[in-house]
């Protein structure tokens, strides 16, 4: 019987998105199975959205790409949730019914009710891990948080062996160079300059991995406030967020006109500059809110919004 399993990874770029899927497709390898693993970078750079797709299954995998539909969803940092980070809008778009969602939180109060409800709609499980804190208590740098999500996921459900693990980042550190991109070879020099040893750096992110597969706890739906709760059934049961359209939107009063949001966005005249007022505008219909302007406006001029047309 065919076991198969489609994983989203969000989060921001030098999280070690791309990094987490590298490393758990090469133990699912270890271990036997079939996999797939595809980055996907928009703008390169520190803090803008990133996303990574794995697929595991015992059988030949023949899909590459986007996972649109994915079973498991992971967030690796509140502002996917919070600021709409995320090239997919709302961030468990697609997910399938019952499916789960990983989030990097220290606690159920940094996930938005908004969402939840939409998730509570799928009957999804969701779960949170403090990935950041573990990282920097067990490893000493945040660059671990990454491997925290891993260690999360593992303790959810068991998609690879912890010896396939080991050895996976045995490999990733210890082996020949692995080349995504430019910035992800840059992260991994950064990570293994924390560590006098690669056997040293195997060690600490494995115990990251078994601290966080233990402190991983399920959110329980029943937290949901009551006053939440009703604003949901007079919505007709949809989440008011998941219920509109997302879009960027410029506040012309903080708006300078620097036009780097316009540089940053990756379709054309979705950004436009408005020469008679020297400000950058939005054509709300043609935006994807993948939020990239806003990671890059210095004045946070820009910010995701929901409209309904
Ligand atoms: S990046 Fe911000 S300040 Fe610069 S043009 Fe765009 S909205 Fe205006
Ligand atoms: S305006 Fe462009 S960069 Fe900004 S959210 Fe929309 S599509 Fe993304």
């Amino acid at each position: 019987m065919e076991e198969r399993f489609s994983i989203r990874m969000s989060g921001l770029g030098g999280q070690g998105v791309v990094t987490a899927a590298h490393l758990i497709g090469m133990a699912a390898s270890t271990d036997g199975k079939q996999t797939a693993v595809n980055p996907f970078f928009g703008a390169e750079k520190r803090l803008a959205p990133a996303e990574s797709y794995v697929r595991i299954s015992n059988m030949p995998i023949h899909e590459r790409g986007e996972v649109l539909y994915p079973d498991i969803i992971m967030i690796f940092h509140a502002h996917v949730v919070s600021m709409g980070k995320s090239y997919t809008m709302p961030f468990y778009d697609g997910l399938r019914p019952g499916g789960i969602v990983l989030i990097n939180a220290e606690g159920p109060h940094d996930i938005l009710p908004d969402d939840m409800l939409g998730l509570k709609k799928l009957n999804a499980k969701i779960y949170y891990v403090p990935a950041t804190k573990i990282a920097l208590d067990m490893a000493g740098t945040d660059l671990s948080s990454n491997l925290a999500m891993v260690g999360g996921l593992m303790g959810i459900v068991e998609l690879v062996s912890q010896n396939a693990l080991r050895a996976s980042i045995q490999e990733r550190f210890g082996g020949a160079k692995f080349i995504a991109s430019g910035t992800t070879a840059a992260l991994d020099d950064v990570l293994k300059s924390k560590f006098s040893k690669i056997s040293q750096l195997v060690e600490k992110n494995m115990e990251v991995i078994e601290a966080a597969m233990l402190q991983v706890k399920q959110y329980v739906y029943e937290d949901l406030s009551e006053e939440v709760s009703n604003s949901y059934i007079d919505n007709g049961g949809a989440s008011s967020k998941a219920a509109l359209i997302p879009s960027a939107r410029v506040n012309r009063d903080l708006c300078i006109g620097c036009k780097k949001c316009l540089m940053t966005c990756p379709d054309p005249n979705v950004i436009v500059y408005h020469k008679a007022i020297k400000k950058a505008e939005v054509v709300e219909i043609r935006c994807k809110a993948c939020g990239l302007c806003v990671a890059v406006c210095p004045k946070e001029a820009i910010k995701i919004d929901y409209h309904t047309n």
